[in-house]
């Protein structure tokens, strides 16, 4: 088993530093040529940083295919040495993280399906004592930037150094356009809430199809994500897991060729000047909004006295409706989507009847 003296391949810890990390490789090693066939044509577009493949899968239902297991970790250590490539798994066990590094994986991932569940992370933050390998941790199928967070205390506790995080979007009812909700605010949030910590996309897991994951990675691009995972496969359609969403290495090129790459800043002064002109603008305008919002929470404080006075109910459905019906036509208008303006007078509404209640139990 690899140990604190021992240090995590240059390889890997070059491609940690790159932006953008380009992470790819199959959903699953299948077979030996398949691993190898993968790893060659994903090397030889020049554009990929870091192999992926998946050797225990955790699938929804029995009776899928569950991966290969420990037998296809020689397939990955021969890609490395055929490639130069660092290499990444997912691990969801004590043992699978002994197995792991004992075939030199460089980067381990934890699954989605794993992060939900604090016993498990424990297991593998127990088995990563004394361990020095960059350690990535999906977010848990479902929205709980909490529980996303605790998978990363645990596994910092265990004294893994370089933690990442990849946004593979979230588990939600009845959708149909994505595989996983991507809900952007919880990956921009957990970012805010681990900053300098590294952010990658996973946009086949969001999309669960090929025809939308241009889009995703663009978005997360735009949104300054780090990186990209993105599964390929030599024959996506017959893949022996997620088929749908996998495309050859070549296609792959072809994508990060179309995406626009954005940086985070320029050294112009053109630029900075005029980005801070409009910035004081709109520092002008939100202290002229909390001014009007302020003055509103006044009125709604009169209004609160007066049902006081009456004994009548803080909240008048029927006013409410009133008041949004009003304000989407109104927003629609000019240029106010019906559910930003929802959200923000649902917002306002809770902090006027937090208001009136002050009022009525004074
Ligand atoms: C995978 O990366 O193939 C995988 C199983 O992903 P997730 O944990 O996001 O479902
Ligand atoms: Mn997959």
């Amino acid at each position: 088993m690899q140990t604190s003296e021992q240090t995590t391949s240059e390889a890997a810890q070059s491609a940690w530093s790159k932006r953008p990390l380009i992470i790819s490789g199959p959903c699953s090693a299948e077979t030996e040529e398949q691993v190898l066939a993968t790893a060659q044509r994903l090397a030889a577009t020049g554009k990929i940083d870091m192999l992926r493949a998946g050797i225990w899968k955790p699938r929804t239902k029995p009776g899928m295919f569950e991966g290969v297991g420990a037998k296809g970790l020689p397939w990955l250590q021969q890609a490395k040495k055929l490639t130069g490539l660092p290499t990444t798994v997912e691990v969801a066990t004590g043992k699978q993280v002994e197995d792991a590094l004992t075939f030199d994986v460089d980067v381990l991932w934890i699954g989605a399906r794993t992060t939900v569940n604090p016993f498990s992370v424990q297991e593998v933050a127990d088995a990563l004592r004394g361990v020095n390998v960059p350690v990535l941790i999906k977010n848990p199928i479902n929205p709980d930037l909490e529980l996303w967070t605790g998978a990363v205390e645990r596994i910092a506790r265990a004294g893994v150094k370089q933690i990442g995080l990849i946004h593979r979007g979230f588990s939600s009812y009845g959708n149909t356009e994505y595989r996983n909700a991507p809900m952007w605010h919880m990956a921009i949030e957990m970012k805010l809430k681990h900053p300098g910590m590294l952010l990658i996309n996973d946009p086949s897991h969001i999309c669960g199809r090929r025809d939308i994951l241009l889009e995703v990675m663009q978005k997360a691009i735009d949104l300054d994500y780090d990186g990209l995972m993105i599964e390929s496969h030599i024959d996506p359609d017959n893949a022996w897991s997620d088929a749908k969403q996998q495309v050859t290495p070549e296609r792959l090129k072809e994508m990060l060729d179309t995406i626009i790459w954005r940086k985070e800043d320029v050294n112009s002064e053109e630029y900075h000047a005029a980005l801070e002109k409009l910035r004081q603008q709109i520092n002008h305008l939100d202290d002229e909004m909390m001014q009007i919002l302020s003055q509103r929470m006044k009125i709604a404080e009169q209004i609160g006295k007066y049902k006081k006075e009456n004994n009548i109910t803080i909240l008048q459905t029927g006013r409410w409706n009133e008041i949004l019906e009003r304000a989407s036509a109104k927003g629609e208008k000019i240029g106010l989507s019906k559910e930003f303006i929802t959200r923000y007078l649902d917002a306002i509404h809770m902090e006027s009847i937090n208001h009136q209640k002050k009022v009525l139990d004074s």
